[in-house]
């Protein structure tokens, strides 16, 4: 078995102790199965008490269907939904927010980052308001973005009143919502619903857990008939103790936060022994886990002869993201790595 750390992705880690304690606590005993145990009202009523308020909470496989279930809750079929060109729902969901809303398109805005601004809603909710175009009716946002980047609370404020002034919802991908939560240093609570976000996909794959998505609906109202999608989606868990109990060993211990700082503290550490190397730069800033490194073909063909694995599918630079596990002797091999690659001539 290869077991050399790779940071090609955060989802490259295993299970941290916290959520694996806590699956094991859950295989015990006969329990009522489709989420009507005490392990799942445990995990919904621990996010209740972090985000302090009364949301509808709802566990799913992964993110795909997280956010896809989302947006497909908030629109109609001749709706459409706002985003960042780079963003997952756009560039790796295989069409499932189209799949699952039967048909609200997505309309992408050419962004510079994987960041949206005021503006890109402004000029694509209003660009048309004729009946043969589909009526836009959410805007989703992706926290931390797939570029590493942070909207600060302003921005989201800004953005959600944006959408109320243009009858639009705001959704939030937070596959890395903890990352967001630890490099902000802001309450889960004050970046949602005090913000103005309407419904969070809160990712606990990348956050150290083997599976499970929360959707949470801060508008209990808008959840109306969201465990019928979800069954119908082949979502529904029926032995969900399984998605739920990690999330109370996650949630009740701070292990979420905790793996958070972590991974984000390594990709702070790369970023600041790569900078300054010569033909190397930062593509994007390093706010969260994930740092993309732009430099010439040779170096990053050099580098992939030193073992390291990485994707390249962001503007051809080299991502590398960082999980719980990340071990700091090897994030400085890694920098290591670089710095030699970088300055063979
Ligand atoms: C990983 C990720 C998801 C979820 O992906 P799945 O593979 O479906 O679990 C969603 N959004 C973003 C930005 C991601 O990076």
């Amino acid at each position: 078995m290869n077991t050399r750390q790779q940071f090609t992705s955060d989802n490259y880690a295993g299970m941290c102790p916290e959520a694996w304690q806590a699956m094991m606590q859950a295989n015990v005993g006969s329990l009522i199965p489709y989420g009507e145990d005490e392990w799942t009202s445990r995990a919904a009523d621990a996010f209740r008490s972090l985000f302090e308020k009364e949301c509808e909470v709802f566990f799913v496989f992964n993110g795909t269907a997280a956010n896809s279930l989302a947006l497909a809750a908030l629109c109609q079929s001749y709706n459409s939904v706002i985003c960042s060109s780079y963003a997952h729902v756009e560039t790796d969901e295989c069409g499932a927010p189209e799949f699952f809303s039967n048909g609200s398109k997505l309309l992408v805005a050419r962004t510079e980052s994987a960041k949206l601004t005021e503006q890109d809603v402004r000029l694509l909710s209003t660009c048309r308001s004729d009946i043969h175009y589909p009526k836009p009716r959410a805007v989703t946002i992706t926290q931390p973005t797939e570029t590493g980047e942070l909207y600060s609370l302003s921005e989201i404020r800004t953005l959600a009143q944006t959408c109320r002034e243009l009858g639009l919802y705001l959704h939030m991908d937070g596959s890395r919502f903890a990352n967001a939560c630890a490099a902000l240093g802001c309450t889960p609570a004050d970046m949602t619903w005090r913000a103005g976000v309407d419904v969070l996909c809160f990712g606990g794959t990348k956050n150290g857990m083997a599976v499970s998505e929360a959707v949470l609906f801060f508008d209990r109202a808008l959840a109306d008939g969201f465990d019928y999608r979800c069954k119908q989606a082949g979502q529904l868990a029926s032995k969900m103790r399984f998605l739920s109990a990690p999330w109370v060993g996650m949630l009740e211990s701070g292990a979420w936060l905790r793996n958070a700082r972590h991974a984000n503290t390594c990709a702070r550490r790369l970023a600041e022994q790569v900078v300054g190397l010569p033909g190397v730069s930062l593509m994007f800033p390093v706010q969260a886990n994930g740092v993309f490194i732009h430099a010439e073909a040779d170096v990053m063909e050099r580098l992939r002869a030193c073992g390291w694995r990485f994707y390249t599918f962001i503007g051809g630079c080299a991502r590398f993201m960082f999980a719980w596990d990340a071990d700091l002797a090897e994030v400085d091999r890694l920098a290591a790595d670089i710095q030699v690659c970088s300055s063979v001539h």
